[in-house]
């Protein structure tokens, strides 16, 4: 069996007779035709024997579909139209008034938005729990626990938790877990076997294709992993019933950025630590937050999860000595060139956010990441030297 980097690359991809090209086509579709009328009586819509709507499936975004399930090591995907949407997707099929959510307190902001909000609002509770603690998970679980959120490491804060632990307790109260794997992109961990005493995995994986998968900063798209055909069936019918449907020219855009996937990973992981480790010896530089880091926290979870000499995503935080007033730290992102101020990442472009802590961390879990200010670069493409330039720069607008 070759690795899930060789099978992005060599996939079962029949083209049109006559037509061997390595790319596939882009089949666009609302409307298919059936031969006859007994033909569209027997067509169903939940198999993939064949196709029915747009909205329930084309050539392109099946094989995408195909593609991402293998890269997650699942068996069944579903594609939507943002890694918000997929998110959405999991927790509105799952629960029902009277029902609880468990997400973790330094989960992707969005995810947390929405049980507070429409969940919320919908009858079920939801209850934040600290990442790194599994005790406290567990005494959160209770008889109307019916979905947790697991993700690794924390957006922004970078924590990275015991995930095979947390997994491992969920499955033995036999509540249902999504992992949000944006991170990870299938490659430093895989969602379904995260390894440990216990062999434990998330029973979904959930992965914002927007970031690496896509790659180039310019499409949204969400998917949604199982193994589970049951599972994968009931997040289906609510896919289908909320009208979820991707673009037939953002699933080709993906699949022509898959085979350099594990390329662009690398790379920008390698140039994150090189740039993250020259930032660690700068006198401005309180502390850097990098899960394969020495003292960042969580880095013993990480070396269990994704191996000593494991990789990790192009992303760090960094916070300032105190003596840095949140402006003169607004000044630092402002004076960075190379650096573009602007949300997500994974594409060849280098991206920092600041954030302010006190808005987005209870201060019951954070530790000493519940206050301050901090800044999340994404590292993209572009020559290490001169982002390392960009920096220095940059720091001198501190003062
Ligand atoms: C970006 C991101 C999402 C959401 O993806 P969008 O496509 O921007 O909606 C979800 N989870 C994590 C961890 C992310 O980084």
């Amino acid at each position: 069996m070759s690795s899930p980097i060789t099978d992005l690359i060599h996939h079962p991809y029949a083209p049109p007779a006559g037509f061997a090209a390595p790319q596939p086509g882009v089949f666009k579709a609302s409307t298919v035709i059936f031969p006859n009328v007994a033909a569209m009586r027997a067509r169903d819509w939940k198999q993939k024997g064949g196709y029915t709507y747009g909205l329930h499936g084309t050539p392109t975004t099946f094989l995408l579909e195909e593609r991402i399930a293998a890269l997650e090591g699942g068996k069944h995907c579903l594609l939507v139209p943002s890694g918000l949407a997929a998110i959405a997707n999991v927790s509105l099929s799952l629960l029902g008034a009277g029902d609880e959510v468990l997400v973790p307190d330094n989960a992707y902001g969005p995810n947390k938005a929405l049980a507070e909000g429409e969940l919320q609002q919908w009858g079920i509770t939801h209850q934040f729990y600290d990442p790194m603690d599994p005790a406290d998970l567990q005494s959160r679980l209770g008889p109307r626990t019916k979905l947790v959120w697991l993700e690794a490491p924390g957006s922004v804060t970078m924590e990275f938790p015991p995930l095979a632990r947390q997994a491992a307790i969920c499955r033995e109260r036999g509540v249902t877990t999504a992992l949000d794997s944006t991170w990870s992109s299938g490659l430093a961990y895989n969602g379904f076997d995260l390894g440990g005493p216990m062999g434990s995995g998330a029973d979904i994986v959930v992965h914002a294709l927007t970031k690496y998968p896509s790659g180039g900063g310019d499409v949204l798209m969400g998917a949604v992993v199982t193994r589970d055909d049951a599972l994968h069936l009931k997040l289906k019918l609510t896919h289908m019933r909320l009208g979820l449907g991707v673009g037939a020219n953002d699933a080709e855009a993906i699949l022509r950025s898959l085979p350099s996937l594990a390329l662009r990973y690398h790379a920008q992981d390698q140039a994150a630590r090189r740039l993250a480790a020259w930032l660690r010896q700068r006198p401005e530089v309180a502390r850097v937050l990098h899960p394969a880091f020495e003292g960042s926290p969580g880095h013993a979870h990480w070396q269990a999860t994704c191996g000593a000499d494991g990789a990790a995503a192009g992303l760090f935080s960094v916070t300032f000595h105190e003596r840095y007033s949140p402006r003169q730290v607004d000044a630092f992102c402002d004076a960075l060139e190379l650096f573009k101020l602007g949300y997500s990442w994974g594409g060849p472009v280098s991206l920092v956010v600041p954030y302010d802590l006190a808005t987005m961390r209870s201060a019951r879990f954070g530790g000493t990441l519940c206050r301050g200010m901090l800044v999340r670069f994404s590292v993209g493409l572009e020559a290490v030297s001169d982002l390392q330039l960009d920096l220095e720069h940059a720091l001198a607008a501190l003062g």
